[in-house]
């Protein structure tokens, strides 16, 4: 099935889902009733928010030195960087590094990466059993419920399936309350924790200068995996670099402000190879770098900025199309919301994602709240400008729209009987509009009959 297709079939699907869609939107009004009261104890958020989008943009200008230094730092150090070209490049990298550790347990905390490269679904279709030690990924992977938002994975859980499916798996009691459940996946996840030999995670920021990679975050999943494990492999991208420690504090306040509504997340962890002196940790440090099309974005000097992005989700939350079809797997990407509609054709081709950027409304909510202020909406507009300019929109779209200025260009068009005109309507965007929406009936007359009958003219 092509993207597009996919992606109707979604929405379709979604849109008569009221449940689901209150609480989808339920949890966004929390999440920014939340996020509003964490700005508050900004002395200034608007020169944070600043100071944020100057870093980035130096980041996303000098990226390759910045890149070089991260890994010179790592290196130096004891650790290891593979540079991923792509999604298969960084399975078939990580295979070969799973299938050395093969005496104890692979566990890994989800991040957008993990979800970019589709590790779980990778590692399912090599037979590798692979342990979620975050407690919402644990319930997610073992009950089979796939996750909607990132931010609230569970929100789609029905407790009896989960209750079924983890009978199956750990042996959850039929009868069992939520609390006993809760009870029973923290005995399973604390076991694969104590097994793990190799840790896999992402990262929330890297750090150039000293080759570190930061984590914040409130199970202290990523924190926990790799505490016993003998290698610790992390998966980031390109573009999470910062360039120093000294911007630390700024990122990740302005990460928990957005992410989460805090001012700090409960645990925040800044990381890197072991060193001679370290009387534990794990032997092995790797860093695998994901490319896969975020050059492609660099490469584009009017719309580069979308690299900034630090995956807050706040974007998301202020959203009507997100609030009507929810998280990443329905945008056919690894983020969700309006950034997503904006980088994936970036990374992945406009002739076949270019599409995505055209459902939205362009309110422009999202740049208002982007903590790099990263100018969304006018990102999307540049996608679709580009998409034409490239010539990827189809023939019938583009006949409907020389069709359409023609009719709207012409005065004795316009004026022709209305049930001419509503058939014109119908005939051109029925299919657009939908089968579950009824199409606005165009007034009987138009402004100018009704301002000639008036003026007698
Ligand atoms: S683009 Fe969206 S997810 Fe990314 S930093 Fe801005 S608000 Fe957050």
């Amino acid at each position: 099935m092509q993207p597009e297709e996919k992606f109707n079939k979604t929405i379709q699907t979604k849109l008569p889902e009221t449940d689901f869609r209150a609480h989808l939107r339920e949890t966004s009004s929390q999440m920014n009733l939340k996020r509003e009261a964490a700005k508050k104890l900004f002395g200034n958020y608007e020169l944070a928010r600043l100071r944020a989008s100057y870093t980035k943009w130096k980041v996303n200008e000098s990226l390759d030195k910045f890149l070089i230094d991260f890994e010179a730092s790592v290196v130096r150090k004891g650790g290891k960087v593979i540079w991923a070209y792509d999604v298969q490049n960084a399975q078939q990298e990580i295979l070969q590094i799973a299938q050395k550790h093969t005496k104890g347990k692979v566990v890994y905390s989800r991040s957008a990466v993990s979800d970019e490269i589709e590790l779980k679904s990778f590692f399912d279709s090599k037979s590798i059993p692979l342990k979620a030690l975050d407690f919402g990924d644990f319930i997610l992977n073992e009950s089979g419920t796939d996750f909607f938002t990132e931010n609230t994975p569970l929100l789609s859980a029905d407790v009896q399936q989960v209750r079924n499916q983890l009978n199956q798996s750990i042996r959850v009691s039929m009868d069992a309350e939520v609390a006993d459940i809760a009870a029973d996946i923290r005995h399973s996840i604390r076991k694969n924790f104590y097994q793990a030999e190799l840790a896999i995670t992402g990262a929330t920021f890297l750090v150039a200068e000293g080759g570190l990679v930061v984590q914040s975050e409130n199970s202290a999943a990523a924190r926990m995996s790799y505490a016993f494990a003998k290698t610790h492999l992390v998966v980031a991208g390109i573009d999470q670099l910062l360039p120093s420690l000294n911007e630390l504090d700024l990122f990740t306040t302005l990460y928990a402000t957005q992410k989460t509504g805090e001012n700090l997340q409960s645990y925040l962890t800044i990381t890197s190879p072991t060193e001679r002196d370290d009387i534990d940790g794990p032997s092995e440090f790797i860093v695998l770098l994901l490319d896969n099309g975020r050059s492609n974005v660099l490469a584009s000097q009017d719309q580069r900025q979308a690299l900034s992005c630090i995956e807050c989700g706040a974007c998301n939350d202020v959203c009507q199309v997100f609030n009507y079809i929810g998280g990443s797997k329905n945008y056919l990407n690894n983020q969700a919301g309006p950034i997503s509609q904006v980088v994936k054709p970036l990374k992945s081709g406009l002739a076949e994602y270019g599409f995505l950027s055209e459902h939205s409304t362009l309110c422009g909510k999202c740049t208002d709240v982007c903590p790099l202020k990263i100018d969304i909406h006018n990102h999307l507009i540049r996608n679709r400008r580009d998409a034409i300019s490239e010539g990827v929109i189809d023939t019938a779209e583009r006949f409907t729209w020389f069709s359409w200025s023609k009719l709207m260009l012409s005065r004795k068009n316009m004026n022709r009987q209305s049930s001419l005109r509503n058939f014109t309507f119908k005939s051109f965007f029925r299919k657009q509009w939908g089968e579950e929406r009824e199409l606005p009936k165009i007034a009987e007359k138009t402004f100018n009959q009704i301002w000639r009958e008036r003026n007698g003219l």
